[in-house]
């Protein structure tokens, strides 16, 4: 059987290893790591992961600051809450929840945050220093998607990685941190053609394409290791609960070397992440 990689058990050790950070930050030098969270409008799933963003705080230390603004809101309010969090001390991260409604655009608003508060890891500096390895904030869900590889990966040079979906704020960001670590990385998306002869190539598979069940056990070859990142809610019928379904039918995978399930693999550390990456910016502020 392929080994099940428990991404909830990493993200409650990372979680341990943040707030010892925290504290330690806190006693030695005073500084209290502060979040911000942007929520504008009442979109359900957005108030859903902000909840969980704010609990996460908690649970490690951060003082978490809620902004809400309503989802008829003008750019330039947000552009002016930015602005206030950029220049606030007790602020160290800033996190704006998207979607967006369609009057505020994404990329000037996240281009406004301050890169060295930009624990998503979105702003155009902070890409580009991922980009060429120089640093700076690493997006959540790609730094747990790493996280969840090194614990079954010592060295990646030359494995053949295979990524499923291009985003901004998933595919691509884990394409350059597998490049990083010398993987040879191919990136791929809805266009690509023979999709499942290039992943039976793959030494680590990594499916972001948010298509439920995608990547089938014929897909994969034996031992590789497959990280699902992919999350669709399918309605449950006849009274039952919703189901999260990821992008991989791992059932179809025993002869994996390892994969990761959903829930409870890539999901719980995009949190941790955010919640350490918050923390490293809060390093920023020692004297
Ligand atoms: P997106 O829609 O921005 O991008 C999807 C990418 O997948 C695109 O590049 C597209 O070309 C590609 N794609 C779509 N269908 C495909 C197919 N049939 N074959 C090949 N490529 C295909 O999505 P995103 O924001 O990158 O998110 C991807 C998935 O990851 C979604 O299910 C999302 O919910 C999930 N996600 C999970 C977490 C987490 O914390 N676990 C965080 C972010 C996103």
């Amino acid at each position: 059987m392929a080994r099940i990689i428990d991404g909830s058990a990493l993200a409650r050790s990372l979680d341990a290893q943040t707030a010892a950070e925290a504290a330690e930050l806190k006693s030695r030098h005073g500084i209290v790591p502060g979040l911000a969270v942007i929520l504008v409008g009442n979109d359900p799933a957005s108030e859903v992961y902000v909840a969980r963003k704010i609990k996460g705080c908690a649970r490690v230390g951060i003082t978490s600051f809620e902004h809400r603004l309503p989802h008829d809101c003008s750019e330039a309010e947000v552009l002016a809450l930015i602005a206030a969090l950029n220049g606030d001390r007790a602020i160290h991260g800033i996190l704006v929840q998207v979607p967006l409604p369609p009057q505020i655009d994404p990329a000037r608003v996240l281009g406004a945050i301050d890169p060295a508060k930009d624990v998503d890891g979105f702003h155009p500096v902070n890409v580009g220093r991922l980009s060429t390895g120089t640093g700076g904030l690493v997006p959540c869900t790609p730094l747990g998607v790493m996280k969840l590889l090194d614990t079954v990966v010592d060295d990646y040079r030359g494995l053949n990685a295979v990524v499923i979906g291009k985003s901004n704020i998933v595919g691509k960001p884990i394409a350059m941190l597998l490049l990083e670590r010398e993987a040879t990385v191919t990136v791929t998306h809805i266009e690509t053609r023979g999709l499942p002869e290039i992943a039976r190539q793959a030494d680590i598979v990594i499916a972001a394409a948010g298509s439920p069940r995608l990547v089938r056990g014929f897909w994969i070859r034996e031992g590789a290791i497959v990280i699902d990142v992919g999350i669709t809610r399918v309605p449950g019928q006849d009274g039952r609960k919703d189901r999260l379904v990821g992008d991989a039918a791992i059932d179809e995978m025993a002869h994996a070397a390892a994969v990761t399930p959903v829930p409870g693999g890539v999901g719980p550390m995009t949190i941790a992440c955010l919640l350490s990456n918050t923390v490293t910016a809060s390093r920023g502020a020692m004297p």
